[in-house]
């Protein structure tokens, strides 16, 4: 009978024991998670990289992988003489205006993006070449230009809609005018593609109003509600003055880029 009750008292000692133990488990996971990453889900913005022969969206439970040939479907005098999407173009209104050496090449890009991001407790600038990329395919660079060069000269050789290439690599470093003027659909405060750090990059203006660089912190963005937010998001937005897209640094933790 003793044995009996021993075993008893043992057995339900076990069961609290793995119990407890199950329980503690649990938050410790739970505050780990929270710890790491946001609670904001951006694999909702999917189906808004409209671009589909040359970027892709995919995601598994903690990344966003975005595949890109980073090929305009715009026109652009940068791209081949005998490609459709060719069109010659001269800044009329620039006289600095001139055609940089380069030219558009299909690529290999993969970004790697957190899909919770969360704000990084120790900020870090993105390097030159791609930061983020567009809804279009297209990379965001930063507001610094390789080497000696000087981003102010570099101006000079966008194309029609602002955009030029680095050897054969396209980018944005400004408004990509296309997609917040010109394309059919085009809205000043649409999303506009993703910073490597998963916060979403936004158009120029926002209920109707222009943004400017007082309405920004230093990483070049704030926290409200977008259309794919309604609950709030901390974004990024466009300006029409340096440095357009990004602060000196990624709010986030950034993920990682291959090319
Ligand atoms: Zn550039
Ligand atoms: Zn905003």
């Amino acid at each position: 009978m003793r044995e009996k009750k021993k075993l008893i008292a043992a057995l339900l000692f076990s069961i609290v024991a793995i119990m407890f133990m199950g329980c503690s488990e649990d938050d410790s996971t739970s505050s780990d998670d929270n710890l790491a990453t946001g609670t904001t889900d951006i694999s909702v913005l999917a189906d808004l990289f409209y671009h589909s022969d040359a970027v892709t969206f995919t995601f598994d439970d903690e990344w966003v992988t975005i595949r890109s040939k980073n090929l305009p479907d715009h026109k652009s005098m940068y791209y081949d003489e005998n490609d459709d999407l060719y069109e010659a173009y001269d800044e009329p209104n620039n006289p600095d205006f001139f055609k940089n050496p380069g030219s558009i090449e299909e690529q290999n890009l993969e970004f790697k993006i957190p899909r919770y991001p969360a704000e990084a407790s120790s900020k870090s600038s993105p390097s030159l070449g791609p930061m983020g990329v567009s809804i279009n395919s297209i990379s965001f660079f930063n507001q610094e230009a390789a080497g000696d060069d000087d981003i102010f000269e570099e101006l000079n050789t966008f194309d029609q809609y602002e955009g030029h290439p680095a050897g054969t690599q396209y980018h944005y470093h400004i408004e990509p005018v296309w997609l917040t003027q010109d394309m059919t659909g085009a809205d000043n405060e649409a999303f506009l593609g993703l910073l490597l750090d998963g916060f979403p990059v936004y158009g120029t203006h926002e209920d109707g109003v222009e943004i400017t660089n007082d309405d920004l912190d230093d990483y070049h963005g704030h926290f409200g509600v977008t259309n794919d937010f309604p609950d709030g998001i901390y974004h990024y937005h466009v300006t029409e003055e340096y440095p357009w897209i990004n602060g000196d640094a990624f709010y986030g933790n950034p993920g990682t880029i291959t090319q």
